[in-house]
């Protein structure tokens, strides 16, 4: 995966002031073969790498940060950016602002999740925004698609406008809305017929829709696993209609969400849902950075980078990594400027919250709770030490263990504990000369 692809790149980049094109010119090779891997389109690639080497070209690398961690920064931000985290909040809103009701229409291959997120939209609007919400189906081809979202919508709660499938699609839509009308439905949502593939047909059918309705939103779904052929669905689409927005669906699944940059990069329309489970309140508003972070499968990279870039003894850091390079010793005081600095972080749970939903689920709250009592103790032992001890750790031998233990009131095993973290740790720092923030975290984590 990109991470280890990419922690490979970055050792081999220290020391340099800024970003040049030789001192990123390998690892923008990587980026670029990690988006082909999260399925991106070509297209959208390569208009993206270049996008990256013209911010990238001359940025200072700041503080703590190797040239790969700079860039890795750069490469979150464009891509969060064109994953519309710049087109501000209003942009990824679902749009009512019009004389009611205010008609979603919904549009997207068959299969691509249009029901269910009719559903899911319904308990939306209606739980978050106290709409009152018609439903209706106009994809009158199977039998099964009106039941279907009948069904659907009495789980949620809304009312459903019946369709015979012997009528016409327009004209069902346009008795609904004539029925939303008349009893003071706030949102109307009309589901669509989809075909398995892109088709003229269909096509005609949902632009002659959209006439007619003159929706506030028209909504083009697609589903995330779709992966390189989203580009040209999304093409399609967006060709045939006015579209206002997106719902990527199924990111619940394995997909790395290449779609969604794909999407981005033919339609310029923002996502403003990801479908995140098949149940009905598996809506969630979409979130740029998380998208890139999920394409880039880096959360934990950026968090630390992040944190780096607000300056949180960044000084500190860079006079560590100084001390090693040139020789020096880490000590007991540069361990527990280290634990301190993690806690400047925001503690090992702040942090946990920036890396990517996957690691969060597996590492769960409790352990994060008790990994940080952990620190703490640590810091009591480190505490209960002389400067002469902290300085030359190869001091403390079983006396000096007593006597620590018993200031810091914890056990002896616990202060031994302490002491073979920190020589994991010295000589992780051995080997990665400084900025080890990174693997400290995960050697603290297991
Ligand atoms: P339509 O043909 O576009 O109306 O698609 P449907 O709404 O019938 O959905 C097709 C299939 O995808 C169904 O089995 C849904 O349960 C499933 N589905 C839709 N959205 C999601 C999602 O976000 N996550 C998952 N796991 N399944 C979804
Ligand atoms: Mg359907």
């Amino acid at each position: 995966n990109l991470t280890q692809r990419l922690a490979k790149v970055v050792k081999t980049m220290r020391g340099e002031a800024r970003l040049t094109e030789s001192n990123t010119a390998e690892m923008l090779r990587e980026v670029r073969l990690a988006l082909l891997e999260a399925d991106v389109a070509l297209p959208a690639v390569r208009e993206f790498i270049a996008k990256v080497k013209e911010k990238a070209m001359g940025e200072e690398v700041i503080g703590s940060l190797t040239p790969g961690q700079a860039l890795v920064g750069v490469v979150q931000r464009e891509l969060a950016a064109i994953m519309g985290a710049d087109l501000g909040p209003e942009a990824t809103q679902i749009n009512l602002a019009t004389q009611p009701p205010a008609v979603i229409l919904m549009a997207g291959l068959q299969g691509a999740g249009k029901t269910t997120t009719v559903g899911k939209l319904a308990k939306y609007l209606k739980e978050q925004k106290k709409k009152k919400v018609l439903t209706v189906s106009a994809d009158v081809y199977r039998p099964a698609a009106i039941q279907q979202l009948q069904t659907v919508a009495s789980q949620v709660g809304a009312d459903f406008f019946p369709s015979s499938a012997s009528d016409k699609p327009v004209d069902i839509a346009l008795a609904a809305l004539d029925h939303a009308r008349r009893h003071y439905h706030d949102v109307l949502i009309v589901d669509t017929a989809g075909r398995l593939g892109i088709d003229e047909a269909m096509m005609q059918e949902i632009a002659g829709l959209h006439a007619a309705l003159k929706p506030i939103e028209t909504l083009f779904v697609v589903d995330a696993m779709l992966g390189q052929d989203a580009i040209n669905t999304a093409k399609a689409f967006n060709d045939a209609l006015p579209l206002t927005g997106v719902v990527l669906t199924k990111l619940d699944g394995d997909a790395r969400g290449g779609a969604a940059l794909s999407v981005r990069h033919v339609t310029g329309k923002p996502v403003k849902f990801a479908g995140v489970a098949e149940k009905l309140d598996g809506l969630e508003p979409f979130d740029p950075n998380r998208m890139a972070n999920r394409i880039l499968g880096m959360g934990d990279i950026l968090a630390l980078v992040e944190e780096a870039k607000k300056g949180v003894d960044v000084a500190a850091a860079k006079d560590l990594a100084e001390k090693i390079k040139g020789g020096g010793k880490f000590d007991l005081n540069d361990f527990k400027a280290q634990l301190s600095q993690m806690k400047k972080m925001g503690g090992l749970s702040g942090l946990m919250d920036k890396l990517p939903a996957q690691f969060q689920q597996a590492a769960g709250n409790a352990d994060m709770d008790q990994a940080e009592r952990q620190v703490r103790r640590m810091e009591g032992i480190i505490n209960s030490m002389t400067p002469q001890e902290r300085a030359r750790p190869e001091l403390i031998k079983a006396s000096r263990k007593r006597r620590i233990a018993a200031g810091a009131g914890v056990q002896v095993q616990e202060v031994n504990r302490m002491l073979s973290q920190f020589e994991q740790m010295q000589s992780m720092m051995k080997k990665l000369k400084g900025g080890g923030m990174m693997k400290m975290m995960r050697s603290m984590k297991g």
